[in-house]
């Protein structure tokens, strides 16, 4: 059989539907079943999104060609119902020609309006309608569409404005008018004539005479503007591939322009901002399409609710707002009740919120598109909810509708609409930790605390951070570094933080030395406000104020809902009393990854460290480290106790020596002080410490290996915690894991120091506690040879951050100069740091939970790297069977959500 390409739909009947969306487009699908349930729809056609393929194969003439007889006859189908023809003089049928593809790309394509008009043929129009006026302003309109998207028309030069744009505007001078529609017949008649003249002028063609050129001009070019420039950027965003192609609607005009029981607009079935179950939208009188949206003329509310609320705001009270501004409820109540009845009708229908358009010719209400309309993360979860109530949805459908990422929005403070709008941008990073802050540049974290202790809201603007910067990132507002990708050292820990951080800034040049900061020429300075958006990325110059971000009672019902149907457990990767706290408040069942080096750097316990690395042999550092324990005990505690009755799992010690030590003369002076030795000795140990490729050097358990006090140190401090809660009444469940095994004996060595330490002090304590072994799994090695490590270790956590640097073989911290490139290129389809390469990282996960398995059956397995927040990755770790997936306090509903979704799609 001939494959089928032109699909009908009018007047009550279709030949397709909307589950056909593939085929015909979202927008085709929908008009031909908005036909189906009788919703008023203006006749016509769609050509499918296989013929958009066909074309870009077989060319524009072979695709016409085979095209041709069944856009005939389906356009004689529009005129037997629109009582008219195409092309006529005395009965013209017009024609809308626009772009629909799978999935919503709003804008991105092109749109033909009022097609079919020629010079006669808008005389027949305007003694048709007996107003001149409305046919030739749909022929200007025409004209200058169709010359924009068809021909091609641009401006010479690229700083000039559209040429239609430059002719109305020389003629609205020449009259001494502001308005367009404050133009009359004779000067609509003069933009036709120069419209037409300058086409003549630029392409060298006169303008199509002939309504089946112009159709068929027009269909090609909505195909051309798949492959347009913003087309194709969107669908790069969206993740849209180029094979699923547009389909074309044709539909008969129908007219908001004629008079003024004519009208045009755009409404919702529920708000999209805040979710409320209120139908709302906007409209304008005497109006086409693109009015609503082009700005000249200022829409009014359809509601009379929404009006009062818009007044209310404005500051207009209701007697001005009833007489001069009333809504469509109360300007044309009869076809409001039938345009409310419809929404309705509508949204039962498709069991979510619809965003429509719909046009009044004459008194006559038709639709002329509705979808599922988009909205914010807050609206997501209210709709969601109140679908489920309202029983339209069942639960795991609930679950699908809500966007993992999107919940973001609900958690961290977000930027004032209003404000954001007058704000100006002064460069973009990386969007490495949501949220949004304002407040003054400081570059040095000592400055950071010293001002946030007066009570000033700070961003700490660095090169890069480290770990010595904690503190002040602790008391910042947010952080903007100008190196570093979404996994370096101020992206992990802001995220954990939950605090706003952008990275890799790379436009931003940081004068220590001079406190300022140049952007683009635009040069700050200590103490001047600026503002992050770290959802965007996006840098704003100056204060751009905030509002906290609301959790209501439905996001907690959503969260409840993820837990009756997900596998897969969630925890936290904390390393403070506090975020364990928060994390536990979002729902995390236990501590996946404390990193307890981040517990080192306050004042007294980073004197301590340092000596203890600066010690000249074992009795020195055994020294120091007896300085640090009790420290260290009451850290434990304090996660133990925010974490009563929940499993923590505190890593030993990771980052390489170097990092903690001072770099700076005045640190080195003050330890040379400490450890009553001289200055020399203190830089020649920190040079001794230095490493070429530190990420690879004496880091992970090769520190407990070589320097075995530290661990025996470590543990006595988690064990000893644990066992002085137990004596409280608590119920700590310590979880104690080797970073960076790699061999077996690596990994075997620390247990026995972890087991020994443990068995003097319960004998110390008189007492016992459980606890467990395990350890990281993230260098190849230790994935390859992952059933002799489970031999011995009792858990496996998985940290993806070093087992893709290392798989990859790309630097966790230099990625940021290579990455933006390798996107743009499509090396990369993402950033393998945040979201999991499941080919090939994800084989060695799969494979060392296999391993492990096959030698240990009940061996937990866990992840800890970043991933364990993504939802794509959080789904991969529900299939490949890990027990839980672990990430920072602020994404754990997100990963809720996704390991829910997990389930339910498993089904
Ligand atoms: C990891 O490597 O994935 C991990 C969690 O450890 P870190 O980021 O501290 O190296
Ligand atoms: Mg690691």
């Amino acid at each position: 059989m001939e494959k089928k390409r032109v699909y009908t739909f009018g007047n009550g009947e279709a030949e397709g539907k909307a589950d056909m969306r593939n085929l015909l487009g979202g927008k085709g699908a929908n008009l031909a079943e908005m036909n189906l349930i009788g919703v008023p729809v203006p006749p016509g056609f769609t050509i499918t999104t296989e013929v958009c393929n066909e074309y870009y194969e077989i060319g524009k003439e072979a695709v016409v060609k085979i095209l041709k007889e069944d856009v005939e006859k389906a356009l004689h189908g529009v005129e037997v119902l629109m009582r008219s023809k195409f092309g006529d003089v005395e009965n013209p049928l017009l024609v809308s020609v626009r772009s629909g593809a799978r999935a919503s790309m709003p804008g991105m394509m092109d749109t033909i309006l009022n097609l079919g008009l020629n010079d006669e043929v808008v005389e027949g129009l305007s003694r048709k309608t007996a107003n001149p006026r409305f046919a030739w302003d749909s022929y200007r309109r025409f004209v200058q569409m169709y010359g924009d998207v068809v021909l091609g028309m641009k401006p010479t030069n690229k700083e000039d404005i559209d040429p239609f744009e430059a002719i109305i505007e020389s003629v609205k001078e020449g009259k001494g008018v502001k308005l367009d529609n404050e133009l009359d017949v004779e000067d609509l008649k003069e933009l036709v004539k120069r419209f037409k003249l300058a086409v003549k002028e630029q392409t060298g063609q006169d303008f199509p005479v002939s309504a089946y050129e112009q159709l068929w001009g027009a269909i090609c070019a909505v195909f051309n503007s798949w492959m347009n420039e913003r087309a194709i950027l969107y669908r790069k965003m969206e993740g849209i591939p180029a094979e699923w192609g547009t389909a074309v609607s044709v539909q008969a005009m129908v007219f908001g322009n004629m008079g003024n029981n004519s009208a045009t607009g755009v409404c919702f079935s529920r708000d999209a901002g805040s979710g409320e179950d209120l139908f709302n939208g906007e409209y304008l009188i005497n109006a086409q399409g693109e009015d609503v949206v082009a700005g000249i003329r200022t829409p009014q509310q359809i509601t009379k609710i929404g009006s009062q609320r818009w007044a209310e705001r404005a500051g207009i009270s209701e007697e001005v707002r009833s007489s001069k501004y009333p809504s469509m409820e109360e300007a044309m109540p009869e076809i409001y009740n039938e345009l409310d009845k419809l929404q309705t009708k509508l949204e039962n229908h498709y069991h979510d919120m619809q965003d429509m358009e719909f046009t009044v010719q004459e008194g006559k209400l038709w639709f002329l598109q509705t979808r599922n309309g988009k909205r914010t993360g807050a609206a997501m979860v209210k709709i969601a909810m109140d679908l489920l109530h309202q029983g339209m949805i069942d639960e795991k459908t609930a679950l699908l509708r809500c966007e993992p990422n999107k919940l973001d929005e609900l958690l961290h403070p977000v930027f004032d609409k209003a404000a954001l709008k007058t704000a100006k941008t002064l460069t973009r990073g990386l969007p490495a930790s949501p949220g949004a802050a304002t407040g003054q540049i400081v570059f040095f974290a000592d400055d950071a605390a010293l001002w946030a202790a007066d009570s000033k809201k700070v961003i700490l603007v660095r090169i890069e951070t480290s770990p010595e910067d904690l503190a002040g990132m602790a008391v910042a507002e947010g952080i903007l570094t100008a190196r570093g990708g979404m996994t370096s050292h101020a992206a992990v820990v802001a995220r954990g933080m939950g605090k706003c951080c952008i990275s890799g800034a790379g436009a931003m040049n940081v004068d220590y030395k001079a406190r300022t900061v140049e952007i683009d020429g635009v040069v700050l300075n200590e103490g001047d406000f600026i503002s992050l958006n770290g959802t965007t990325g996006e840098v704003y110059q100056g204060k751009v104020n905030t509002k906290a971000a609301e959790v209501s009672g439905d996001f907690a019902q959503l969260m409840d809902l993820c837990d009756k149907y997900s596998r897969l457990k969630v925890r936290t990767n904390a390393d403070t009393p506090h975020d364990a706290m928060v994390a536990r408040q979002f729902g995390a069942v236990g501590i996946g990854l404390c990193r307890t080096e981040h517990m080192f750097f306050e004042s007294q316990k980073i004197v301590a460290m340092r000596e203890m690395i600066l010690a000249p042999d074992v009795e020195g550092r055994k020294k120091a480290l007896g300085k640090l324990l009790p420290y260290q005990k009451d850290d434990f505690k304090g996660i133990f106790r925010a974490m009563d009755g929940c499993p923590v799992n505190i890593r030993l010690l990771d980052p390489p020596l170097h990092e903690f030590v001072p770099h700076d003369e005045k640190g080195q002076q003050e330890m040379a002080d400490a450890m009553g030795v001289t200055v020399s000795y203190i830089r020649q140990r920190v040079e001794s410490l230095c490493e070429h490729n530190p990420m690879l050097g004496h880091r992970g358990c090769r520190l407990g290996n070589t320097y075995p006090e530290i661990t025996e140190m470590q543990t006595r401090a988690i064990i000893g915690a644990a066992l002085e809660l137990k004596k409280e009444g608590l119920d700590p469940h310590p979880e104690i894991m080797v970073p960076l095994t790699g061999i077996l004996y690596e990994f075997e060595a620390q247990e026995k120091i972890i087991r020994d330490t443990a068995a003097q002090l319960f004998e110390e304590f008189g007492t016992e506690i459980p606890f467990k072994v395990g350890t990281m799994i993230e260098i190849p090695r230790a994935a390859l040879t992952a059933d002799r490590i489970a031999s011995r270790a009792e858990y496996f956590s998985f940290g993806t951050n070093d087992l893709t640097q290392m798989t990859f073989g790309y630097s966790r911290d230099d990625i940021a100069s290579f990455l933006p490139v390798y996107l743009e290129k499509k090396i990369l389809k993402v950033d393998p740091f945040q979201v999991l390469d499941q080919k090939g990282v994800g084989q060695l996960i799969e494979m060392a939970v296999q391993k492990g398995r096959s030698v240990r059956p009940e061996l937990k397995c866990g992840i800890c790297g970043e991933h364990g927040g993504e939802p794509s990755s959080v789904k991969f770790c529900h299939k490949v069977g890990l027990n839980y997936v672990s990430c920072s306090p602020f994404r754990v509903p997100i990963a809720r959500l996704a390991a829910a979704q997990a389930a339910v799609e498993e089904k």
